[in-house]
Protein backbone atom coordinates (compact mmCIF):
# COMPACT_ATOMS: atom_id res chain seq x y z
CA UNK A 1 0.00 0.00 0.00
CA UNK A 2 0.96 3.46 -0.97
CA UNK A 3 0.42 6.24 1.03
CA UNK A 4 0.08 9.99 0.02
CA UNK A 5 0.70 11.84 3.80
CA UNK A 6 -0.42 15.77 3.38
CA UNK A 7 0.58 18.48 5.53
CA UNK A 8 -1.51 21.71 3.98
CA UNK A 9 -0.39 25.27 5.48
CA UNK A 10 -1.76 28.73 4.45
CA UNK A 11 1.24 29.21 2.28
CA UNK A 12 2.98 25.87 2.00
CA UNK A 13 2.15 22.34 1.23
CA UNK A 14 4.40 19.41 2.80
CA UNK A 15 3.98 15.63 1.28
CA UNK A 16 5.65 12.29 1.62
CA UNK A 17 5.12 9.18 -0.18
CA UNK A 18 4.93 6.38 1.83
CA UNK A 19 5.49 2.52 0.69
CA UNK A 20 4.09 0.73 3.68
CA UNK A 21 5.59 -2.88 3.17
CA UNK A 22 8.86 -1.42 4.75
CA UNK A 23 7.45 2.26 5.96
CA UNK A 24 9.80 3.15 3.16
CA UNK A 25 9.40 6.95 2.28
CA UNK A 26 9.34 7.10 -1.73
CA UNK A 27 9.47 11.15 -2.06
CA UNK A 28 9.40 13.71 0.16
CA UNK A 29 8.58 17.55 -0.61
CA UNK A 30 7.37 21.13 0.43
CA UNK A 31 5.80 23.20 -1.48
CA UNK A 32 6.64 27.06 -0.24
CA UNK A 33 5.19 30.86 -0.36
CA UNK A 34 1.97 29.64 -2.43
CA UNK A 35 -0.17 32.85 -3.19
CA UNK A 36 3.16 34.63 -3.35
CA UNK A 37 5.26 36.11 -6.17
CA UNK A 38 7.05 33.61 -6.55
CA UNK A 39 6.84 29.82 -4.78
CA UNK A 40 9.27 26.81 -5.35
CA UNK A 41 8.92 22.91 -5.36
CA UNK A 42 11.50 20.83 -3.82
CA UNK A 43 11.32 17.47 -4.10
CA UNK A 44 13.39 14.26 -3.03
CA UNK A 45 12.95 11.25 -4.41
CA UNK A 46 14.66 8.19 -2.43
CA UNK A 47 15.80 9.76 0.02
CA UNK A 48 16.90 6.88 1.88
CA UNK A 49 19.05 6.42 -1.27
CA UNK A 50 19.86 9.76 -2.51
CA UNK A 51 20.19 12.10 0.58
CA UNK A 52 21.52 14.79 -0.80
CA UNK A 53 19.61 14.38 -4.23
CA UNK A 54 16.71 16.97 -4.52
CA UNK A 55 14.82 18.92 -7.25
CA UNK A 56 14.29 22.55 -6.59
CA UNK A 57 12.03 24.47 -9.11
CA UNK A 58 10.91 27.87 -8.74
CA UNK A 59 7.64 28.83 -10.34
CA UNK A 60 4.06 30.36 -9.58
CA UNK A 61 2.04 29.07 -7.39
CA UNK A 62 -1.25 30.84 -6.86
CA UNK A 63 -3.37 28.20 -4.80
CA UNK A 64 -3.52 24.88 -3.29
CA UNK A 65 -5.07 23.57 -6.02
CA UNK A 66 -2.09 24.39 -8.37
CA UNK A 67 0.41 22.94 -5.53
CA UNK A 68 -1.15 19.75 -5.21
CA UNK A 69 -1.16 19.73 -9.50
CA UNK A 70 2.44 20.23 -9.20
CA UNK A 71 2.91 17.53 -6.44
CA UNK A 72 0.91 15.23 -8.24
CA UNK A 73 3.63 15.97 -11.76
CA UNK A 74 6.65 15.54 -9.73
CA UNK A 75 5.20 12.51 -7.78
CA UNK A 76 4.97 11.01 -11.37
CA UNK A 77 7.06 12.83 -13.32
CA UNK A 78 10.03 11.35 -15.94
CA UNK A 79 13.16 13.00 -13.67
CA UNK A 80 11.88 12.65 -10.08
CA UNK A 81 8.88 10.47 -10.18
CA UNK A 82 8.33 7.74 -7.80
CA UNK A 83 4.86 6.15 -9.48
CA UNK A 84 3.34 5.75 -13.00
CA UNK A 85 -0.28 6.89 -12.51
CA UNK A 86 -2.24 8.46 -9.16
CA UNK A 87 -3.74 5.24 -8.94
CA UNK A 88 -0.56 4.18 -7.44
CA UNK A 89 -2.02 5.82 -4.15
CA UNK A 90 -3.72 4.16 -2.23
CA UNK A 91 -4.69 6.62 0.37
CA UNK A 92 -4.00 9.94 1.33
CA UNK A 93 -3.82 11.21 5.24
CA UNK A 94 -4.03 14.77 6.02
CA UNK A 95 -2.99 16.19 9.13
CA UNK A 96 -5.23 18.72 10.62
CA UNK A 97 -4.45 20.43 13.43
CA UNK A 98 -7.87 21.05 15.26
CA UNK A 99 -10.51 18.23 15.67
CA UNK A 100 -12.40 20.54 18.96
CA UNK A 101 -14.20 17.91 20.71
CA UNK A 102 -15.32 16.56 17.35
CA UNK A 103 -12.85 14.12 16.91
CA UNK A 104 -10.62 12.09 19.24
CA UNK A 105 -9.75 9.50 16.42
CA UNK A 106 -8.86 9.95 12.47
CA UNK A 107 -11.95 9.74 10.65
CA UNK A 108 -12.59 8.85 7.14
CA UNK A 109 -13.54 11.77 4.70
CA UNK A 110 -17.35 12.49 3.80
CA UNK A 111 -19.10 15.27 3.53
CA UNK A 112 -20.42 15.50 7.27
CA UNK A 113 -16.53 15.50 7.95
CA UNK A 114 -15.53 18.46 5.71
CA UNK A 115 -18.18 20.29 7.58
CA UNK A 116 -17.54 19.46 11.07
CA UNK A 117 -14.23 20.04 10.38
CA UNK A 118 -15.20 23.90 8.65
CA UNK A 119 -16.91 24.26 12.15
CA UNK A 120 -13.92 24.09 13.94
CA UNK A 121 -12.32 26.89 11.75
CA UNK A 122 -13.21 29.69 14.74
CA UNK A 123 -10.95 27.78 17.15
CA UNK A 124 -8.13 27.71 14.99
CA UNK A 125 -7.42 29.77 11.76
CA UNK A 126 -4.56 27.63 10.40
CA UNK A 127 -7.46 24.97 10.18
CA UNK A 128 -8.79 26.77 6.90
CA UNK A 129 -5.54 26.11 5.12
CA UNK A 130 -5.86 22.24 6.49
CA UNK A 131 -9.47 21.88 4.79
CA UNK A 132 -7.95 23.44 1.33
CA UNK A 133 -5.46 21.10 1.16
CA UNK A 134 -8.79 18.22 2.11
CA UNK A 135 -10.98 19.81 -0.67
CA UNK A 136 -8.53 20.16 -3.26
CA UNK A 137 -7.55 16.27 -2.53
CA UNK A 138 -11.07 15.00 -2.92
CA UNK A 139 -11.32 16.60 -5.93
CA UNK A 140 -7.52 15.09 -7.40
CA UNK A 141 -8.56 11.74 -5.88
CA UNK A 142 -12.30 11.07 -6.28
CA UNK A 143 -11.73 7.77 -5.85
CA UNK A 144 -9.19 7.16 -3.07
CA UNK A 145 -9.71 7.23 0.54
CA UNK A 146 -8.73 10.75 2.23
CA UNK A 147 -8.43 10.10 5.76
CA UNK A 148 -8.01 13.28 8.65
CA UNK A 149 -5.74 12.38 11.76
CA UNK A 150 -5.82 15.78 14.11
CA UNK A 151 -3.32 17.50 16.33
CA UNK A 152 -5.81 17.30 18.97
CA UNK A 153 -7.02 13.82 18.86
CA UNK A 154 -4.17 12.47 21.29
CA UNK A 155 -4.76 15.05 23.90
CA UNK A 156 -9.11 14.47 24.12
CA UNK A 157 -7.92 11.76 27.19
CA UNK A 158 -7.58 15.26 29.61
CA UNK A 159 -10.27 14.86 32.62
CA UNK A 160 -12.17 17.98 32.72
CA UNK A 161 -10.39 19.52 35.38
CA UNK A 162 -7.63 19.28 33.32
CA UNK A 163 -9.31 20.85 29.74
CA UNK A 164 -11.34 23.97 31.42
CA UNK A 165 -10.36 26.54 32.19
CA UNK A 166 -11.27 28.53 35.41
CA UNK A 167 -13.71 30.93 33.79
CA UNK A 168 -17.54 31.22 32.98
CA UNK A 169 -18.04 27.91 32.49
CA UNK A 170 -21.13 29.14 29.55
CA UNK A 171 -17.28 30.51 27.60
CA UNK A 172 -17.04 26.82 27.47
CA UNK A 173 -20.72 25.61 26.62
CA UNK A 174 -20.77 28.77 23.96
CA UNK A 175 -17.99 29.21 22.51
CA UNK A 176 -15.92 25.85 23.35
CA UNK A 177 -13.00 27.70 25.39
CA UNK A 178 -10.79 24.76 26.62
CA UNK A 179 -7.72 23.52 26.06
CA UNK A 180 -7.63 21.01 23.50
CA UNK A 181 -3.56 20.67 23.06
CA UNK A 182 -1.55 20.24 20.09
CA UNK A 183 1.43 17.78 18.22
CA UNK A 184 -0.52 15.20 19.61
CA UNK A 185 0.47 12.92 16.51
CA UNK A 186 4.16 13.18 18.43
CA UNK A 187 2.74 12.68 22.06
CA UNK A 188 1.25 9.88 20.56
CA UNK A 189 4.07 8.60 18.09
CA UNK A 190 6.61 8.84 21.14
CA UNK A 191 4.29 7.53 23.61
CA UNK A 192 4.37 4.12 21.43
CA UNK A 193 8.34 3.48 20.53
CA UNK A 194 9.51 4.94 24.61
CA UNK A 195 7.03 1.95 25.82
CA UNK A 196 8.28 -0.68 23.11
CA UNK A 197 11.43 0.88 24.12
CA UNK A 198 11.37 -0.04 27.54
CA UNK A 199 9.84 -3.23 27.14
CA UNK A 200 6.44 -2.14 28.64
CA UNK A 201 2.59 -2.37 27.01
CA UNK A 202 1.53 1.31 26.25
CA UNK A 203 -1.53 1.10 28.39
CA UNK A 204 1.18 0.44 31.86
CA UNK A 205 3.41 3.07 30.55
CA UNK A 206 3.41 6.43 32.41
CA UNK A 207 5.54 8.88 30.57
CA UNK A 208 6.21 13.04 30.33
CA UNK A 209 6.62 13.97 26.99
CA UNK A 210 8.40 17.16 25.41
CA UNK A 211 8.40 17.69 22.08
CA UNK A 212 10.53 20.86 21.69
CA UNK A 213 10.89 22.29 18.05
CA UNK A 214 9.79 25.66 16.33
CA UNK A 215 7.36 25.00 18.77
CA UNK A 216 7.41 23.47 21.57
CA UNK A 217 4.79 21.58 24.10
CA UNK A 218 4.82 18.84 26.88
CA UNK A 219 2.19 15.78 27.64
CA UNK A 220 1.91 13.97 30.66
CA UNK A 221 0.57 10.28 29.71
CA UNK A 222 -0.70 7.75 32.29
CA UNK A 223 -0.94 4.30 31.32
CA UNK A 224 -0.51 5.63 27.37
CA UNK A 225 -2.63 8.15 28.05
CA UNK A 226 -2.96 11.83 27.82
CA UNK A 227 -4.08 13.82 31.20
CA UNK A 228 -2.48 17.06 30.70
CA UNK A 229 -0.66 19.07 28.46
CA UNK A 230 1.33 22.65 27.59
CA UNK A 231 -0.49 24.17 24.59
CA UNK A 232 -4.08 24.83 25.10
CA UNK A 233 -7.12 26.67 23.39
CA UNK A 234 -4.05 27.57 21.10
CA UNK A 235 -0.74 26.79 20.20
CA UNK A 236 0.49 29.86 22.30
CA UNK A 237 0.23 28.36 25.61
CA UNK A 238 2.42 26.16 28.02
CA UNK A 239 6.18 26.58 27.37
CA UNK A 240 8.76 29.38 25.99
CA UNK A 241 9.39 28.40 22.22
CA UNK A 242 11.34 29.81 18.94
CA UNK A 243 8.91 32.97 18.81
CA UNK A 244 5.80 32.18 20.75
CA UNK A 245 5.99 33.35 24.83
CA UNK A 246 4.14 30.25 25.94
CA UNK A 247 2.12 31.01 29.54
CA UNK A 248 2.04 34.36 30.34
CA UNK A 249 -0.34 36.37 32.77
CA UNK A 250 -2.89 36.95 30.71
CA UNK A 251 -3.43 40.28 32.11
CA UNK A 252 -0.24 41.05 29.99
CA UNK A 253 -3.19 41.61 26.67
CA UNK A 254 -4.70 44.49 27.92
CA UNK A 255 -1.47 46.23 29.52
CA UNK A 256 0.10 46.11 26.19
CA UNK A 257 -2.66 47.07 24.58
CA UNK A 258 -3.35 50.18 26.69
CA UNK A 259 0.67 51.15 27.19
CA UNK A 260 1.46 50.37 23.71
CA UNK A 261 -2.10 51.81 21.81
CA UNK A 262 -2.02 48.27 20.27
CA UNK A 263 -5.09 46.14 19.27
CA UNK A 264 -5.95 42.65 20.26
CA UNK A 265 -4.93 41.00 17.38
CA UNK A 266 -1.48 43.03 17.28
CA UNK A 267 -0.65 41.64 20.62
CA UNK A 268 -1.58 38.21 19.75
CA UNK A 269 0.60 38.65 17.06
CA UNK A 270 3.23 40.32 19.16
CA UNK A 271 3.00 37.18 21.83
CA UNK A 272 3.22 34.43 18.89
CA UNK A 273 5.46 36.06 16.27
CA UNK A 274 7.93 38.17 18.12
CA UNK A 275 7.96 36.95 21.65
CA UNK A 276 10.35 33.19 22.56
CA UNK A 277 13.99 33.14 22.09
CA UNK A 278 13.23 35.57 19.70
CA UNK A 279 11.73 38.37 21.72
CA UNK A 280 14.55 37.84 24.60
CA UNK A 281 17.81 37.50 22.28
CA UNK A 282 16.66 38.65 18.51
CA UNK A 283 17.20 34.66 17.54
CA UNK A 284 14.51 31.99 17.25
CA UNK A 285 16.94 28.60 16.13
CA UNK A 286 18.13 27.04 19.14
CA UNK A 287 21.50 26.70 17.08
CA UNK A 288 21.79 30.20 16.42
CA UNK A 289 21.50 31.07 19.98
CA UNK A 290 24.21 28.53 20.94
CA UNK A 291 26.16 30.40 18.86
CA UNK A 292 25.56 33.37 19.87
CA UNK A 293 26.13 32.05 23.74
CA UNK A 294 29.63 30.91 22.71
CA UNK A 295 30.07 34.43 21.85
CA UNK A 296 29.30 35.78 25.00
CA UNK A 297 26.10 37.31 23.78
CA UNK A 298 24.19 37.95 27.85
CA UNK A 299 20.73 38.01 26.37
CA UNK A 300 21.31 34.73 24.15
CA UNK A 301 22.49 32.75 27.43
CA UNK A 302 19.22 34.15 29.35
CA UNK A 303 17.04 33.04 26.53
CA UNK A 304 18.69 29.21 26.89
CA UNK A 305 18.24 29.25 30.15
CA UNK A 306 14.33 30.73 29.97
CA UNK A 307 13.71 28.05 27.95
CA UNK A 308 14.79 25.14 29.81
CA UNK A 309 13.63 26.35 32.89
CA UNK A 310 10.12 26.14 31.41
CA UNK A 311 11.06 22.63 30.86
CA UNK A 312 11.92 21.49 34.21
CA UNK A 313 9.07 23.83 35.76
CA UNK A 314 6.98 21.37 33.68
CA UNK A 315 8.85 18.03 34.40
CA UNK A 316 8.25 18.65 38.10
CA UNK A 317 4.45 19.72 38.00
CA UNK A 318 3.91 16.40 35.44
CA UNK A 319 6.11 14.06 37.84
CA UNK A 320 3.31 15.32 40.13
CA UNK A 321 0.18 15.41 38.51
CA UNK A 322 1.34 11.06 37.49
CA UNK A 323 2.64 10.33 40.77
CA UNK A 324 5.40 8.30 39.06
CA UNK A 325 6.83 8.08 35.71
CA UNK A 326 8.86 5.21 33.89
CA UNK A 327 10.48 7.87 31.76
CA UNK A 328 10.71 11.60 30.65
CA UNK A 329 11.08 11.78 26.40
CA UNK A 330 13.03 14.04 24.39
CA UNK A 331 11.53 14.80 21.17
CA UNK A 332 11.72 17.11 17.45
CA UNK A 333 14.74 19.37 16.56
CA UNK A 334 15.87 20.95 19.87
CA UNK A 335 14.36 17.94 21.92
CA UNK A 336 16.38 15.22 19.63
CA UNK A 337 19.27 17.14 19.07
CA UNK A 338 19.97 19.98 21.81
CA UNK A 339 21.94 17.82 24.77
CA UNK A 340 22.26 21.41 26.67
CA UNK A 341 19.36 21.89 26.88
CA UNK A 342 18.49 18.77 28.26
CA UNK A 343 21.24 19.05 30.46
CA UNK A 344 19.76 22.45 32.19
CA UNK A 345 16.17 21.07 31.73
CA UNK A 346 17.20 17.86 33.81
CA UNK A 347 20.05 19.66 36.16
CA UNK A 348 19.01 19.45 39.68
CA UNK A 349 16.04 17.03 39.05
CA UNK A 350 17.90 13.66 41.14
CA UNK A 351 15.89 14.11 44.25
CA UNK A 352 12.86 13.17 41.73
CA UNK A 353 14.81 10.13 40.44
CA UNK A 354 16.03 11.93 37.14
CA UNK A 355 19.56 11.62 36.91
CA UNK A 356 21.06 12.05 33.61
CA UNK A 357 24.66 10.32 31.95
CA UNK A 358 26.62 13.13 31.04
CA UNK A 359 28.25 10.88 28.28
CA UNK A 360 25.02 9.03 27.02
CA UNK A 361 23.29 13.07 27.00
CA UNK A 362 26.67 14.53 24.63
CA UNK A 363 26.89 11.06 22.46
CA UNK A 364 24.93 11.08 19.27
CA UNK A 365 23.16 8.01 17.73
CA UNK A 366 20.54 7.33 15.44
CA UNK A 367 16.92 6.19 16.99
CA UNK A 368 16.11 5.58 19.96
CA UNK A 369 18.07 5.59 23.26
CA UNK A 370 18.85 5.99 26.69
CA UNK A 371 20.75 9.17 28.02
CA UNK A 372 19.88 8.59 31.81
CA UNK A 373 21.82 6.77 34.46
CA UNK A 374 21.72 2.85 34.36
CA UNK A 375 20.01 3.44 38.55
CA UNK A 376 17.89 6.51 37.10
CA UNK A 377 14.66 5.45 39.12
CA UNK A 378 12.74 7.88 36.00
CA UNK A 379 14.54 6.78 32.46
CA UNK A 380 15.30 9.87 30.22
CA UNK A 381 14.77 9.09 26.56
CA UNK A 382 15.97 10.45 23.08
CA UNK A 383 13.16 9.68 20.66
CA UNK A 384 12.73 10.96 17.28
CA UNK A 385 9.56 11.89 16.19
CA UNK A 386 8.01 10.77 13.09
CA UNK A 387 4.31 12.58 12.41
CA UNK A 388 4.35 11.77 9.08
CA UNK A 389 4.65 8.03 9.54
CA UNK A 390 1.96 7.87 12.54
CA UNK A 391 -0.39 9.50 9.86
CA UNK A 392 0.26 7.26 7.39
CA UNK A 393 0.04 4.13 9.76
CA UNK A 394 -3.44 5.82 11.41
CA UNK A 395 -4.43 5.73 7.65
CA UNK A 396 -3.58 2.23 6.71
CA UNK A 397 -5.42 1.03 10.05
CA UNK A 398 -8.66 2.74 9.05
CA UNK A 399 -8.69 2.37 5.66
CA UNK A 400 -7.99 -1.42 6.20
CA UNK A 401 -11.00 -1.39 8.60
P1 LIG B 1 11.38 21.15 14.46
O1 LIG B 1 10.25 22.13 14.62
O2 LIG B 1 11.16 19.87 15.19
O3 LIG B 1 11.81 20.96 13.03
O4 LIG B 1 12.62 21.83 15.19
C1 LIG B 1 13.21 22.97 14.68
C2 LIG B 1 14.13 23.58 15.70
O5 LIG B 1 15.00 22.59 16.25
C3 LIG B 1 15.04 24.61 15.09
O6 LIG B 1 14.45 25.87 15.13
C4 LIG B 1 16.25 24.56 15.97
O7 LIG B 1 16.08 25.53 16.99
C5 LIG B 1 16.20 23.19 16.60
N1 LIG B 1 17.33 22.34 16.17
C6 LIG B 1 17.41 21.58 15.08
N2 LIG B 1 18.61 20.94 15.04
C7 LIG B 1 19.27 21.31 16.15
C8 LIG B 1 20.54 21.01 16.70
N3 LIG B 1 21.40 20.19 16.08
N4 LIG B 1 20.87 21.57 17.88
C9 LIG B 1 20.02 22.39 18.50
N5 LIG B 1 18.83 22.72 18.04
C10 LIG B 1 18.44 22.19 16.87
Amino acid sequence: MHILVINSGSSSLKYQLIDMADDRVMALGVIERIGEEMGSITQKSNPDKWPDAKSVEHRVIPNHKAAMGLMVDKLIGEDWGVIDSLTDIDAVGHRVVQGGESFSAPVLVDADVVETIRDNIPLAPLHAANLAGIEVALELFPNTPNVTVFDTEFHQTMPPKAYLYPVPMDLYTDLKIRKYGFHGTSHKYVTREAAAFLGKPVGETDLITAHLGNGCSMAAVKRGRCVDTTMGLTPLAGLMMGTRSGDVDPALFPFIAQHRKMSVVEVDTLLNKQSGLLGICGLNDMRDVHAARKRGDEQAQLAFEMFAYRVKARIGAYLAVLGRADAVVFTAGIGENDDAVRAAACEGLEGLGIKLSPERNTTREPGVRRISTDDSPVAVLVVPTNEEMEIAHATQALVEA
